[in-house]
């Protein structure tokens, strides 16, 4: 239903408690977030049922980091739950994933995954989408993600992170909007402004078929092909 994420220097689990609470006006049943930092070696998740403030309540002591991704959930597959809150992590903890919309193809991809040994944790459809991504043999993020988009039919936004690539968060949009927040040494992206105009009021609206890499001080946008766009931030007027 909701996403936020953002890569930068502040402390992101705040920033992203606030981001979600400014996407809770479309409704949804549970919501979580992942975060690692440059010099973290692994990605931390909390994800709980209930409202934003039952997460908040959950966020463990020293639970810094300064890049994220957090998601509110509106259940399509599988009911709300803990579980089948988003992000969704592989059982190696390396890719994170939060995705709006609905994977069609969902059961095919899990029968097949799950004929090749893969123990689902939820639910969800979501979940094909981090296990082929986990699963991809491809050398960079962008080309993995790429892969696994390439076998699912349906409708997403995606943010996704990884243990290994941990200075970036690359996203894609089919039928779910994704627009970017284009900062200064700061990125966020979120499937609505609301989440957005807080930190900053120049935004790149992505196109159905079009992904992106944000890093801290730099983002690129390119179809889900790999041909580079072109994105030029347009500045939004909002009344707080
Ligand atoms: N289909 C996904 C799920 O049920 C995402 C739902 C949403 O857009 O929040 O977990």
């Amino acid at each position: 239903c909701g996403i936020v994420g953002y890569i930068g220097k502040r402390d992101v689990a705040p920033l992203l408690l606030e981001g979600l609470a400014r996407l809770e006006y479309r409704g949804y049943d549970s919501a979580g977030m992942v975060i690692t930092s440059p010099k973290s070696t692994g990605l931390k998740m909390v994800k709980a049922k209930g409202r934003v403030r039952d997460l908040e309540a959950r966020v463990p002591k020293r639970f810094t980091g300064t890049t994220g991704i957090a998601h509110t959930r509106w259940a399509t597959h599988g009911a709300p739950s803990d579980v089948n809150s988003h992000p969704h992590m592989d059982p190696e903890n390396k890719v994170a994933v939060v995705h709006n919309g609905i994977v069609d193809n969902a059961a095919e991809l899990r029968a097949k995954l799950e004929a090749d040994g893969v123990v689902f944790a939820s639910e969800t459809d979501t979940e094909v989408l981090t296990h082929l991504i986990a699963r991809s043999q491809a050398e960079t993020l962008e080309e993995k993600v790429r892969e696994a988009l390439k076998v699912v039919e349906g409708t997403y936004g995606i943010a996704v992170m990884h243990a290994d690539f941990n200075d970036r968060i690359v996203v894609a949009r089919n039928g779910s909007p994704v627009v970017l927040g284009i900062g200064e040494k700061e990125m966020l992206v979120a499937s609505d402004v609301a989440a957005l105009i807080a930190h900053t009021r120049q935004i790149v609206t992505l196109d159905d078929g079009e992904m992106a890499t944000l890093k801290a001080d730099d983002f690129r946008t390119y179809t889900t092909s790999g041909t580079l766009t072109t994105a030029t931030p347009e500045t939004v007027e909002w009344e707080a």
